[in-house]
């Protein structure tokens, strides 16, 4: 049976040598505690220590977005911005050219249309 202050004093044998050697065991209890909890403190810091070393997740530098990184940045100020801008531009520029073929056959039309205006402009001055 372990020999505390309490049960010392409930048996009645309580010396002071007696409190000494109790007192310098709850000491050596208080000891081993520390020392657990400093490895506690130490195995705590090695973990936090081991995430923080963990390759970081994509951020982008210039935006902040997560999807890509500072090379790939597409966004304003990044790398790709102009090409992507370009890309965007060439887009419209083939949809325009898209809608001017289109619209082509129209003006070849009305262009037949005014040539025989002008076919029977010429002919009613010939008239005259
Ligand atoms: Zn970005």
């Amino acid at each position: 049976m372990r020999e505390t202050l309490e049960t010392l004093l409930a048996t009645g044998t309580l010396t002071s040598q007696r409190i000494i050697e109790c007192l310098e065991h709850k000491a050596q209890h208080l000891k081993e505690a520390q020392r657990k909890k400093q490895a506690q403190e130490t195995i705590f810091l090695a973990q936090e220590l081991r995430t923080k070393s963990k390759p970081q997740k994509k951020k982008c530098m210039n935006c902040g977005y997560t999807n890509h990184t500072g090379p790939e940045c597409y966004r304003p100020g990044g790398p790709l911005h102009k090409m992507k801008q370009k890309e965007q531009k060439e887009k419209k520029e083939k949809a325009h050219a898209a809608e001017a073929d289109s619209s082509t056959g129209e003006t070849d039309s009305s262009s037949h249309d005014t040539a025989a205006f002008f076919q029977q402009q010429t002919g009613r001055t010939f008239d005259d």
